[in-house]
């Protein structure tokens, strides 16, 4: 991996080119390339074997000026404060595009919790939770998963925040367990939306989804729904990934055994799954095959300098946050590589959290097809109209993308104008 990347270099790029071809001058994006708030948090806790560590945190919100920061919060080893404030504006970006009521906001804690028992990951939810509580709440800023937290984790930062606060406070967190305000279909709704994303980019193409091959980099939450969504509505998923490698297989992966695989322990790893006809390939040679479809679901900067010219796929859907560094675009975008932008592709997960926050401050529940049939609705209409403006301005689908959402987080901005 290049060690000069810096993710929130990445944003400000993109940033500026949008900027440049709206026609807005420095003052008009000034404010936008500086986070608004942030807080850097140290996190004592008392481990299982009785030592006292003290871990890092972050929360950044990047805008509410279209409304409170949303966001996930990551646990992972290379979390840092530049990682967390591009993930924060992207979410700010992301929001804008799919035009629902949110800035943009993210967290994250330094830890491995692949090394953590459930007790350790709890102790350290909860007394992050409690040390960012004076920045988050339902009209300010609200956490939801994101790499390496899952439903139990928002949980408990409920349960940390109602104690707090002294009652009960769905609407500070999305993502939630549901006997705990959580919406249907949160937890698949990501991947959801990245897979009406994938047939809507190859309707444009006219590509039946149909036995088209398809490689997806990574099977947490987001890449294993994915995965299972796209092999159920009938294309051929060749390869999948986890941190220990991938599997490959010509012919399509068997990706309900695999899924069930690993699900059936958090210790399962792809390096031991075998199956007749697969074979063991690395992350690198997963993005470099020859597919139709590849969908990066892990982390960002995946493809960048070092491989984008060895790239083979025909189209980019990114799941994951920022997979394509912005000196890896013009290479790809020459190679006529399509590259459906996460702001778009991944904004399925963050569209059911804000379903789950309407929810949670009404006090009613939809059922799953409704929630379901609304993200539909709202992934087809933001990506219709980021296909269309990128046609119209001859742009790649990210500019599209940009060039909506930075206008209505400009147009958001001068309507509220500078205080004082
Ligand atoms: N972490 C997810 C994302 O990057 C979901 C955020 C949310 O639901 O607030 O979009």
């Amino acid at each position: 991996m290049n060690q000069t990347y810096n993710p929130y270099d990445n944003v400000l790029q993109v940033v500026q080119q949008a900027a440049d071809i709206l026609g807005y001058s420095d003052s008009d994006i000034e404010a936008i390339k500086y986070p608004e708030r942030e807080l850097k948090v140290s996190i004592p806790v008392r481990m299982d074997d009785g030592t006292t560590h003290v871990f890092q945190g972050y929360r950044i919100q990047h805008s509410t000026s279209r409304g409170p920061a949303k966001g996930g919060i990551r646990f992972h080893p290379d979390v840092s404060a530049d990682e967390v404030r591009a993930l924060a504006a992207w979410m700010t970006f992301k929001c804008a595009v799919v035009n629902i009521p949110y800035g943009g906001g993210k967290g994250g804690v330094v830890c491995d919790p692949t090394k953590l028992t459930e007790n350790e990951i709890r102790a350290i939810t909860r007394r992050y939770t409690a040390a960012i509580a004076p920045l988050i709440g339902p009209e300010q800023d609200i956490p939801a998963p994101d790499v390496g937290t899952n439903a139990a984790v928002m949980g408990w930062i409920m349960d940390t925040y109602s104690m707090l606060k002294g009652h009960c406070i769905h609407g500070v967190v999305t993502g939630k367990p549901l006997e705990l305000g959580g919406a249907l279909g949160r937890n698949d709704a990501t991947g959801r939306g990245v897979m009406f994303t994938t047939h809507n980019i190859l309707g444009k193409l006219d590509i039946s989804a149909e036995g088209t091959t398809v490689a997806v980099q990574g099977a947490g939450n987001v890449g294993s729904v994915t995965a299972k969504l796209l092999y159920q509505s009938g294309m051929k998923v060749v390869a999948i990934s986890d941190v220990s490698g991938g599997i490959y297989n010509p012919e399509g992966l068997d990706i309900p055994a695999i899924l069930a695989y690993l699900a059936a322990d958090r210790r399962n790893l792809l390096k031991d799954f075998n199956e007749e006809g697969t074979i063991h390939i690395s992350n690198e040679e997963l993005l470099e095959l020859d597919v139709t479809v590849l969908i990066p679901a892990a982390l960002e900067n995946q493809i960048n300098a070092d491989n984008a010219d060895k790239i083979k796929a025909k189209l980019i859907v990114e799941a994951a946050n920022g997979p394509v560094a912005s000196e890896a675009d013009p290479v790809l975008t020459e190679k006529g590589i399509l590259i459906v932008p996460d702001i778009l592709a991944n904004a399925g997960g963050v569209v059911v959290s804000y379903f789950e926050w309407v929810q949670n401050i009404q006090s009613v529940s939809w059922t799953e097809d409704e929630v379901n049939n609304k993200l539909r609705e709202i992934m087809d209409a933001a990506f219709a109209s980021v296909w269309d403006l990128a046609q119209e301005k001859h742009t790649t689908l990210r500019m599209g993308a940009y060039l909506i959402a930075l206008k209505r987080v400009v147009d958001a901005k001068s309507a509220r104008a500078i205080w004082p």
